[in-house]
């Protein structure tokens, strides 16, 4: 029988669909992130035909040397795979996978809800109301920015980046710029979207949404000097991974009001939220939950499971990030 092990809970979809293809499953009995040492041991003690994953399982050289050579393949429960060191999988002939796709939707809904809310300033208001500070209607009161007609920057024009751009564009009316490695005329006609080069995108944009994948040549793509080519009244929001941002360059900009505003789901220093940012108004945090909808994160599960079925059956797996 072969043995999958899963390094925290899930939702069941995943299980229920391995237990029904006859996989034996171990779930890590701990409801936290299992230190480097414990995911050793667990790799280690017991062999394991399969792993599956978490954006917070950091899959290094390591990890996978401790699995031995039963391993086959490595279902990560998310489409970002930083996490994993794909070098050292593919020198031991370890599967990668990821769960593109079944996101795209609740996550680009997310990004536009933070978008909105920054805009409209509404977690300020929030707190404002809760501290009983409305003591009646005011024509000067938490004014914002409208969105309607405003110019949207999108980095990186993928599967969350278009999603994003057809509420943006479809839905209120903005106009879209967008940078990106290779063009996509299909997506400017339909649009009417323009492709720029990076600082372009910068200069030009009254919202820039963030949507690559974290890489060498993606970590710290926004710091210093592309604050300073942003508009002042321009809002930056990032649902991708957090070292795409120089964290500490973002909080000067919030600081010294030379951006306007940021929303953000995805932090530098994960889990760790720096304490500068907790202290600023003109910033929304949220805690890496843009794909965290009941429908997806189960359906997130039920892929990486058939992710991992379809590798230790001899089938490519729908989501292949490094082949055999
Ligand atoms: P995708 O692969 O469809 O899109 C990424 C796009 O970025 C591609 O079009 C690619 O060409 C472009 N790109 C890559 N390198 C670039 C560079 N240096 N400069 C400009 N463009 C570049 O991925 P997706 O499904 O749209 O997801 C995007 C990212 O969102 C993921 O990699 C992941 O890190 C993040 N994500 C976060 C959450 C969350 O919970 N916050 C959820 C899902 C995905």
């Amino acid at each position: 029988m072969r043995k999958v092990f899963i390094t925290r809970k899930i939702p069941e979809a995943g299980i229920k669909l391995l237990k029904k293809n006859g996989y034996k499953i171990v779930i890590s009995p701990h409801n936290r992130v299992l230190k480097k040492v414990e995911l050793i041991k667990y790799l280690k003690s017991n062999k394991y035909d399969g792993l599956l994953c978490l954006l917070t399982d950091k899959i290094d050289g390591d990890v996978i040397n401790a699995a031995g050579k039963q391993l086959k393949i490595i279902a990560n429960y998310a489409v970002g795979f930083d996490n994993i060191d794909l070098k050292a999988a593919k020198e031991r002939g370890i599967m990668v996978t990821n769960t593109p796709g079944v996101l795209t939707e609740t996550v680009a809904e997310h990004t536009f809800s933070l978008l909105l809310a920054i805009a409209h300033r509404i977690s300020e208001a929030d707190r404002f109301t809760r501290a009983g500070k409305y003591k009646g209607w005011e024509p000067m009161l938490l004014l914002g920015s409208d969105v309607a007609e405003k110019i949207l920057g999108i980095v990186g024009l993928g599967r969350i980046g278009i999603t994003v751009a057809k509420h943006a564009v479809k839905g209120f009316g903005m106009k879209a710029l967008y940078y990106d490695v290779k063009r996509n005329s299909q997506f400017e006609k339909e649009f009417g979207a323009k492709y720029v080069n990076f600082n372009q995108l910068l200069k030009n944009s009254d919202f820039v949404t963030i949507h690559v994948p974290l890489l060498p040549s993606t970590k710290h793509l926004i710091g210093a000097k592309q604050f300073k080519m942003m508009k002042k009244s321009a809002y930056l929001i990032n649902t991708s991974r957090g070292a795409v941002i120089d964290e500490r360059a973002l909080v000067k900009a919030l600081k010294n009001k030379s951006l306007k505003g940021a929303a953000i789901d995805v932090f530098e220093f994960e889990p760790k939220v720096v304490p500068a940012l907790k202290k600023l108004d003109n910033i929304i945090i949220t805690p890496h939950i843009a794909s965290g909808t009941e429908e997806t994160r189960s359906k997130m599960s039920e892929l990486a499971a058939s992710n991992l079925i379809a590798g230790l059956e001899g089938k490519k797996p729908p989501n292949l990030v490094v082949p055999r």
